[in-house]
């Protein structure tokens, strides 16, 4: 069995889904099908999911937003419209939309959430009809008969173990099963979305509790490229890369997949192949767990902005015991996350991102660590890149860290730290944030020219 997961441009209009329909039809065995909800027909279009973000927040404000709920309906009649379904399914959108919306209570986030998830939802229902409607024996499944239980945290749900106990069981069902994406329930009945992005997530829960054969994912690129095409023209496409190697380079800025995406199927071990709706033919690529590591040390390269680096120094830091412990729980109490901690003897700079610090968060920081600690010297670096080179080969060959910071040098990139894990996947380099593209180029040119 295959679970194929569609994302919303892959289902924003009745000729999109069309095409996703003949995909589906064009294997027998795409039997669990699960679907976002419409996203964007053209650049300057709006995804159903923010239609309804701005439905929910209105509604939730004023008690009424009349036009936001009449944008949502005339996306979903569009579609219907086009597909030549009964009118009777608009109203069903209408009926279903109407009906979430008289269940605020008071408590936002909850109503929220149940507001975004009925893009999917609807979605999904409308597909299983056009596939019945051209004869074919499909049903929309809803995840709560199906049993997809979720924390309640509202708008960052995780899967709860029980799931997939429950999940297994679609297995035996004979029809094509249309599985709305993006949310789930708690325990107490209520709706609860995983973060924006989250359909890739339903995805593969389901693959791993069916224990697909492969997870499919629908979007609208050919494939994974080795870096970002908006800073390398026509960079080579990845055919076959792991989990590991994945991971790192969705963590510093390729974003195909969901960063939570991974984790279901990698325990499984589920190959996941990213492939395009508008050229189903394309051979996409595959991530699978391991690899032949016939094509070159490097894989791919990744960079992301919007870091800052705090910097501390003080003399004999590596002989004070309890130090680093300290320094963290400062940065615990303010609620800040960080990346990395390069160290030296005397000094240590932490890697977070910037946005979570304001000037008054970072004035204290800055002053408790001071303080409480009695440290030399203490700045915080704004703008700064982390540009990281992945691949599994680089495990085995020497002198790939010598090639990467000639090839910096050369660009006349000034490498502020290197950071290299323990397992050797991936070798990052911190720079100014101005030096970022010069600095991808610089490397895809050493490892791909
Ligand atoms: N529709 C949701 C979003 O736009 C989830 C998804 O498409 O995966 O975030």
């Amino acid at each position: 069995m295959k679970v194929a997961k569609f994302g919303g441009s892959s289902l924003a209009d009745a000729n999109q889904i069309r095409k996703v329909c003949d995909i589906i039809l064009s294997d027998k065995d795409r039997k669990l099908i699960v679907v976002s909800a419409p996203g964007k027909r053209c650049k300057e279009d709006t995804k159903v999911t923010d239609l309804l973000i701005a439905l929910g927040e209105k509604y939730y404000k004023e008690g009424k937003a009349d036009a936001e709920l009449q944008a949502v309906i005339d996306r979903f009649d569009d579609i219907v419209k086009g597909l030549e379904l009964s009118p009777d399914i608009t109203q069903m959108v209408a009926d279903d939309l109407k009906k979430r919306l008289e269940c605020n209570n008071g408590n936002k986030d909850k109503f929220m959430d149940t507001i975004k998830a009925a893009g999917e939802d609807n979605n999904a229902k409308v597909v299983a009809a056009y596939l019945v409607s051209r004869g074919i024996d499909a049903e929309y499944v809803n995840p709560k008969d199906a049993g997809l239980l979720l924390s309640e945290e509202y708008g960052n749900a995780r899967v709860l173990p029980e799931s997939y106990e429950n999940l297994k069981r679609l297995r035996e069902r004979d029809k094509i099963m249309i599985f709305p994406g993006f949310f789930g329930y708690s325990k107490k009945g209520d709706v609860v979305t995983f973060p924006r992005g989250g359909s890739d997530i339903t995805g593969a829960i389901l693959a791993a509790a069916v224990k697909a054969d492969v997870y499919e994912n629908f979007t609208d690129v050919d494939s994974v490229f080795a870096a970002n095409p908006n800073i390398i023209e026509n960079p080579k496409p990845i055919a076959t890369f792991t989990y590991r190697e994945m991971r790192e380079l969705s963590y510093s800025g390729f974003s195909v997949l969901h960063e939570e995406t991974l984790e279901p199927v990698y325990r499984m071990e589920i190959p996941v192949c990213i492939k395009n709706t508008n050229n189903p033919s394309a051979p996409g690529t595959t991530i699978v767990p391991k690899r032949k590591l016939d094509n070159g040390p490097v894989i791919g390269i990744a960079s992301g902005t919007g870091f800052c680096c705090i910097y501390i120094s003080k003399y004999m830091m590596n002989r004070e015991i309890g130090f680093g412990r300290k320094v963290l729980s400062i940065l615990e109490d303010e609620g800040l996350s960080y990346e990395h901690i390069p160290s030296g003897i005397d000094n240590m700079s932490i890697i977070i991102e910037q946005k979570q610090l304001d000037k008054a968060k970072e004035e204290r920081v800055v002053r408790r660590i001071k303080d409480e600690l009695n440290v030399d010297d203490i700045k915080i670096e704004y703008d700064r890149a982390l540009v990281m080179i992945v691949g599994e080969g680089m495990m085995s060959t020497v002198g790939i860290a010598a090639r990467a910071c000639t090839a910096l040098a050369k660009a006349n990139v000034n490498i502020e730290m290197i950071n290299q894990g323990s397992s050797e996947v991936s070798m990052m380099f911190g720079v100014k944030a101005e030096d970022n593209v010069k600095a991808v180029k610089a490397l895809y040119d050493e490892f791909f020219s």
